[in-house]
């Protein structure tokens, strides 16, 4: 399993794909086989960065915005999404990413367990 597929592949223009919103550090993009439901999104910063835990608050906050806009867009199209990232044993990919995702296929909170919880 490639365990880098954005700096390999995606952010040399390596792979093809579709451009949700691009700045001079993060690129969002729909991936060619989305994994989430009725819309995936991916945003990445374009300079490799482990994970979360290695995010510094300037480059932070340029993904937040980058984030922010690409999720808007997704809202405003299937009325909701989810945005996640993953870390340590659960990130499967070792360059920082966030899946936005609508639809079927998204983890799901068991709202009844919480409230009653
Ligand atoms: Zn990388």
């Amino acid at each position: 399993m490639r365990q880098d597929w954005y700096c390999d592949e995606v952010i040399p223009g390596r792979v093809e794909v579709e451009v949700v919103v691009e700045t001079a550090t993060v690129l969002a993009f729909r991936p060619p086989r989305p994994g989430f439901g009725r819309e995936h999104v991916i945003v990445v910063p374009k300079a490799h960065v482990d994970s979360l835990l290695d995010l510094t608050p300037a480059l932070g906050a340029e993904v937040l915005a980058v984030l922010q806009r690409a999720a808007a867009q997704v809202v405003a199209r299937h009325g909701g999404c989810q945005v996640l990232t993953t870390l340590g044993d659960e990130q499967h990919n070792r360059h920082l990413h966030w899946h936005i995702a609508a639809g079927e296929g998204v983890a799901r909170f068991v709202t009844a367990a919480v409230l009653s919880g």
